[in-house]
Formats: C-alpha cells, structure tokens, sequence
C-alpha cells in the first residue's frame, strides 16, 4: 500500500527527522488560510500515490495569495499517472542549497534492507539511476544488527563534505532505517534531502510503501489508506478476503490455493498465453466469493477468456460450480468461461454446470490450452 507524502512525512517527524511543517486541503480557499502561517513564500503540492509530480505541474511555489490560490486551484483536479489530485499539501518553501537522495528498500536477492545514496538527488534521478549508476552508493543491511553508526556515517559522507551536513545526514539515515524497521515499510524515499544555506540538512519530499502483508501490525498505517485512490478491483479484493494481483495479460485466471494458481500462470505461459491476473479464491467455498471474483476478473477490459482451475479439497466444486451459474445470472459475462473441476463433490459440481449446458476439463493441461487458444493472440 502507497500512502501520501504528507501522511509518510508524519511517520518521518515521529523518527525525529527534521521536516518542514505543512498541512494538507481540498479547498483553494483555505489554501490561502494555510499559507499565511508559513511565511512569504510556501509550496503547493499534488498528494497523488505517484512520483514525477513537479515535472507534471502537480509542486508549484507561490509567493502571494493570489499566486497560492492559484497553485491549488491549478493542481487539485489534475491527472499525474492516472491519478487524480484531491488534496494539496501547503509547504513553508525552503532554500535549497543541494538536493540529495536516500532511500531504503527490500533488496530481494540479499534478502535484506538496502540503504541507497546518491549526492545527484531531485527530480532527475532516474535519469542519474540509469546514465551514472555507479553515484548512487548502496549498502546491504544486514537485518539482525541493523544500520550501525559507522555504516550510516560512511553513506553520510557520500552525500556531503561538510562535516556539519555530514554528522546531520549521519543521525537522519538512522532514524530513516528505524522509521523503516517500525512501519512495515518495504520502500521509503527522501528525494530531495536538502542542505539549506544556513547550514542545516532537512527533507522535502516522502514517499512510503507497506507491505499489505504487514499493515495488520500497524493500525495507524492502515488508517493512511487511501480507499479513493486504489484501482477498485483491489478494494473489493481485499474486502472479500480474496488474494488478487491485477497484471497485463488477457486470461482471466480463478483458482483455489496459491500455489495452484502460480503453477496456473506458469502454464498459461507454457501455453503462449499471458495471464491477467492472479486470483487465489482461497480454501472456503462460498459461492458469493466466487461471484465476487468473477466481478473482479471480468471488471478488466484485457480479459478474453476466464479459466477456473479448480482442485477441490476444502474448497467443494458444488459450491465453485453454484458461483459460476450465479455470476452467470447476475453479470453480463461475454467471455468464454473455461473450466477445470476435480476432487471433492466433483460429480455434483459437473452435474450443477451441466444442467445450465455448460462443461467441465478435468486436465489441467487441456484446460489451459484451451483457455489459451480461445485469445487473440
Ligand atoms: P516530486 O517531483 O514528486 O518528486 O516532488 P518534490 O517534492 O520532490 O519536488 C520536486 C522539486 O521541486 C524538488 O526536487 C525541488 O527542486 C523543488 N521543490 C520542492 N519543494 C521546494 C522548496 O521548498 N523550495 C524550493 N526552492 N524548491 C522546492
Ligand atoms: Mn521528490
């Protein structure tokens, strides 16, 4: 799960890492209200779960109420990476004297945090990441000691010469690993970390990511979640207790178990057909579950075909077999709908699809060839 830069910059003040103040609003109007707290010249910017913002138009610096107004006007309603603007946050505007980068995330072959570093940070730092990759220093963490001092002042060092920036860039890479470690972060950026004129070292940009896995530990992370902002098939995903992950292909997969399903995508692939998505019904059968992920599947103008591979142990085919008819009675279903039924109450389940004219694969192979040859591709 994203959450917005204002809520991760909560997270990073709660770690003692010096961020400007701010506060966010849906309302021009009150954006003016805001701004006179914050001095002669603030910042308005787009709280979209998207980078690239000042490049899309979504960070403008305002100097007047007018030009406040304007700013906020501007940016709510905008469109940055699909995403749309609700909310601004209203920012006291720093003087920068270098912009920096620090991140840390799952690095998954070493299986650990990595902690990242680049003194070419700002809004060109993919660009940085992709011409010049060898300035962004890394540093593998080894999660049982965690980020030590000397570590962290090393990759200070890559940052600044000023050993007055250095010791503070030291002190804020720390609490940026323990902001990591306490919030089931599996990403957290500052891009840009600031050294002002007068010397101090301060961030100007957050963006986090949780783990959904592990945003039960943390209530007041769930409470940052964006409903309004999530694609919708998510949502009804995660309300009906059902695993889904939306991906590029066209057949509409829906399956009993993970590992099934997994083993469903490879063999999709096999096949020379590319998987829309996975959906692991999970091990109870209800009916209404499977309703609901033939809403989901078929919410995704891709899919061609829906294949159901079933291998019912917990998971009864009668009950699989009683979902499909009455999706099929509730939704408008125009692609085919491919099905594999076999283990408990296999027999029932057939019976159930064959009264409505419909049919069932026992293969797992053949259901899957078929499903692929029904594509357009
Ligand atoms: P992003 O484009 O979504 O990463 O948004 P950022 O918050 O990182 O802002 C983009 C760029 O706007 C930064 O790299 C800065 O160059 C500039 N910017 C943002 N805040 C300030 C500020 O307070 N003062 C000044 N002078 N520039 C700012
Ligand atoms: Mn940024």
């Amino acid at each position: 799960m994203d959450i917005h830069e204002y809520q991760a910059k909560e997270i990073l003040r709660d770690n003692g890492i010096p961020v400007p103040p701010g506060r966010v609003t849906k309302d021009p109007n009150d954006a003016v209200n805001i701004a006179k707290d914050y001095g002669d010249t603030v910042v308005v910017k787009a709280q979209v779960h998207s980078g690239g913002r000042g490049k899309a138009g979504g960070v403008k610096l305002a100097g007047t109420s007018d030009e406040v107004f304007a700013a906020a006007d501007q940016i709510l309603g905008l469109t940055i990476s699909g995403h749309t603007v609700k909310e601004v946050l209203i920012t006291p505007a720093e003087d920068i004297d270098s912009e920096a980068y620090l991140g840390i995330l799952i690095d998954r072959e070493s299986q650990s945090p990595v902690v990242m570093v680049c003194s070419e940070g700002g809004v060109d730092i993919e660009e940085v990441a992709e011409k010049s990759p060898e300035s962004i220093k890394k540093l593998i963490v080894d999660p049982r000691q965690g980020l030590l001092h000397h570590q962290a002042y090393g990759l200070a060092g890559a940052l600044y010469n000023d050993p007055s920036l250095v010791k503070q860039a030291t002190v804020i890479i720390k609490q940026l690993y323990q902001a990591f470690v306490t919030s089931g972060a599996s990403m957290i950026e500052i891009n840009p970390l600031i050294s002002t004129p007068t010397g101090e070292v301060k961030a100007i940009d957050a963006k986090m990511s949780v783990d959904n896995s592990e945003l039960f530990k943390y209530p007041s992370i769930e409470a940052y979640r964006d409903v309004a902002s999530e694609p919708w098939a998510e949502t009804m995903a995660r309300e009906a207790g059902l695993s889904y992950v939306k991906l590029d292909g066209n057949v509409g997969c829906c399956v009993n178990g993970a590992g099934l399903a997994m083993a469903t995508m490879d063999l999709v692939k096999y096949y020379g057909g590319e998987p829309a998505n996975f959906l692991d019904i999970g091990g109870s059968s209800n009916p209404q579950k499977v309703v609901t992920a033939l809403q989901i599947i078929t919410s995704d103008p891709n899919v061609e075909v829906i294949l159901f591979n079933i291998f019912g142990g917990i998971t009864r085919c009668d009950d699989v077999a009683k979902g499909i008819i009455e999706a099929l009675g509730q939704l408008e279903i125009e692609a085919p709908i491919i099905i594999r039924l076999t283990g408990t109450n296999e027999e029932e389940g057939l019976k159930i699809l064959s009264a409505e004219g419909m049919s069932a694969f026992t293969s797992m192979d053949e259901v899957v060839e078929k499903a692929v040859s029904e594509t357009s591709n």
